[in-house]
């Protein structure tokens, strides 16, 4: 069945349309209500359509798509039509994008440009409503700014399923609310933030932080747990300020929660939690106690080396559900060839108050399935057991901390040394002979594999002092649509921390073996190469959707 829209015939599928077959095929009709997780309200009248044969415009968002339907979307009429319902809704605007977080990303403020008339008739007084309203613990709400297009009640009804917020009141004292006695406090309370299409409702943590045309945006993956949703992060002079979502259909839809959105980017940018220098353990002459100074990389590789090559050492490798597989990968390489260590484990971190139906899973790690699939194996009992009877005298850690093992505080493990490669600070990283700064998640180029078995990409979004950057990537910024790149990796403070896969190479050079990779993406084929489910992959078959391993 085929529909004709500004000329173009376009086939769609029964049940779909008007601005479901636009918006597929590329044709931007305006909408505000409309968004495509959400039940059709058709209230804010901005689609409207001409159709052949029907007198009157149509809304394209309510008006389903019929065989041989003829449509214009900019006639004078249409056009008419537009600059009217801009003129409606923004009678009462207070126009204060100067100082609205949402300016330079504003569905309202782009078509007031596109589909407005530019100046206003109405010289009345504008209707005060309440600004800066607390609704939630995470949002704002402005109703001046608030256009009644009614997604955010749609959201709280349909995909949170936690009904917090209705209109009040009728006309133009119409507003949103909160039940009496409820807040907008639910785990995915934020994604209306995003959903809004003005900036009614804002953040509470990133508001006032920049404006958006002096931030860049890369794409990258939530660490937060097994589900790997793909998300957004916006970067200003070198410090993490918001993590949004990014649509995938296979993974997260439109969404992310609560937590995964303000719990994995604080300690990225938190200089007194990441560990900024590597550190070697010396014993004071005068007090014979042990204390970690800073040094410098090369004498760190060089204790590290000499602890490993001396004799007796029993070790116990763990990775990490954590890292990507990149690091994993090299940490397995170096324990397998050099050392001749076959079991590498790792600590799975299970939480299952945290799962729910919507996306959370209680598996709060971003790669169980690719350390899995490298043959690492789960920390068990037994393990912990001979931990705690002083069987390993080496530890060697990638990205772990041990202390959240089972009743570590009871045991605490006779372990006479230790390697530690950490983004961050932890209860045992002061018992490390040698503490590696590792770079995060947001620092680096790498993979994980999702609960779905889907493998997906981490870009970095900050850079660190030595920063590794493939050919021909850059972060996306918001500025490319006027045709300029805004580039703010040279300003703010860098972390002096590596890859893991980095770190671990030096290592196994000064054991006279070199590992043949150069960047991230030739660790990443080496170890496709050796794992037959991943044969003949690169990044950029993974792209920026994922690729769903068989
Ligand atoms: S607050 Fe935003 S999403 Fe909610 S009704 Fe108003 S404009 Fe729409
Ligand atoms: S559901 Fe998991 S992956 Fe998604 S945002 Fe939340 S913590 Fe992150």
């Amino acid at each position: 069945m085929y529909i004709t829209i500004d000329g173009q015939k376009l086939e769609f599928k029964k049940g779909e349309t008007i601005l479901q077959v636009a918006l597929r095929s590329g044709i931007d009709i305006p909408h505000f209500c409309y968004h495509p997780a959400l039940s059709i309200a058709g209230n804010c009248r901005i689609c409207l359509v001409e159709v052949d044969n029907i007198p009157k415009l149509v809304i394209a968002c309510a008006t389903l798509a019929e065989k041989d339907m003829v449509v214009k979307t900019n006639t004078p009429k249409v056009i008419e039509a537009q600059n009217a319902i801009m003129e409606f809704i923004l009678i009462n605007h207070p126009l204060d994008c100067p100082i609205c977080d949402e300016a330079g990303e504003c569905k309202l403020q782009d078509y007031a440009y596109k589909y407005g008339k530019g100046y206003s008739r109405f010289d009345e007084e504008k209707v005060i409503k309440d600004k800066r309203v607390p609704i939630g613990p995470n949002v704002l709400f402005d109703a001046e700014r608030c256009i009644s297009c009614s997604r955010c009640i749609r959201y709280c009804d349909e995909i949170s399923k936690s009904h917090e917020l209705t209109f009040v009141n009728r006309g133009e004292k119409v507003t949103i609310e909160t039940f009496p006695g409820k807040q907008l406090d639910n785990p995915y309370s934020m994604n209306v933030i995003e959903i809004c299409p003005v900036g009614a409702l804002t953040s509470r943590h990133f508001r006032f932080r920049a404006r958006v045309w002096d931030m860049s945006f890369t794409y990258s993956i939530c660490p937060g747990c097994a589900r790997g949703c793909n998300t957004i992060i916006g970067v200003r002079n070198n410090e993490i300020l918001r993590i949004e979502p990014r649509e995938n259909l296979e993974v997260n839809q439109y969404w992310l929660c609560d937590y995964g959105r303000l719990n994995t980017y604080k300690f990225v940018n938190d200089v007194n939690l990441r560990i900024d220098s590597p550190k070697v353990l010396i014993e004071e002459t005068s007090s014979e106690e042990k204390k970690q100074v800073d040094v410098d990389w090369k004498a760190a590789i060089e204790k590290a080396v000499s602890l490993l090559k001396e004799e007796d050492n029993n070790y116990l490798f763990i990775g990490s559900a954590l890292s990507t597989l990149e690091d994993n990968y090299t940490l397995k390489k170096f324990a397998n060839n050099i050392l001749g260590i076959n079991e590498i484990y790792y600590i799975p971190h299970i939480d299952e108050s945290f799962g729910d139906d919507i996306l959370r899973k209680s598996d709060k790690t971003p790669n169980s399935k690719g350390v899995e699939l490298l043959g690492f194996k789960k920390i068990s009992n037994k393990i912990i057991k001979e931990l705690k009877e002083g069987k390993y005298n080496f530890l060697f850690i990638l990205n772990e901390d041990i202390s959240t093992l089972q009743n570590f505080s009871e045991f605490q493990p006779n372990i006479a040394k230790s390697i530690q490669l950490l983004s961050t600070i932890n209860n045992y990283s002061n018992e490390a002979d040698v503490l590696l700064p590792l770079s995060t998640y947001a620092e680096i180029n790498g993979t994980y594999i999702n609960f779905q078995n889907r493998i997906q990409r981490l870009r970095p979004a900050v850079t660190t002092i030595e920063q590794e950057r493939l050919p021909g990537e850059f972060s996306l910024s918001r500025l490319d649509k006027f045709g300029a790149h805004n580039d703010r990796w040279s300003q703010g403070k860098k972390f002096n921390s590596r890859p893991g896969w980095k770190i671990i190479k030096q290592i196994a050079k000064e054991f006279n073996i070199e590992f043949e990779f150069e960047n991230s993406e030739d660790v990443f084929i080496e170890l496709c190469n050796s794992i037959t489910i991943l044969k003949g992959l690169d990044y950029d078959k993974i792209g920026n959707q994922g690729y769903k391993i068989k």
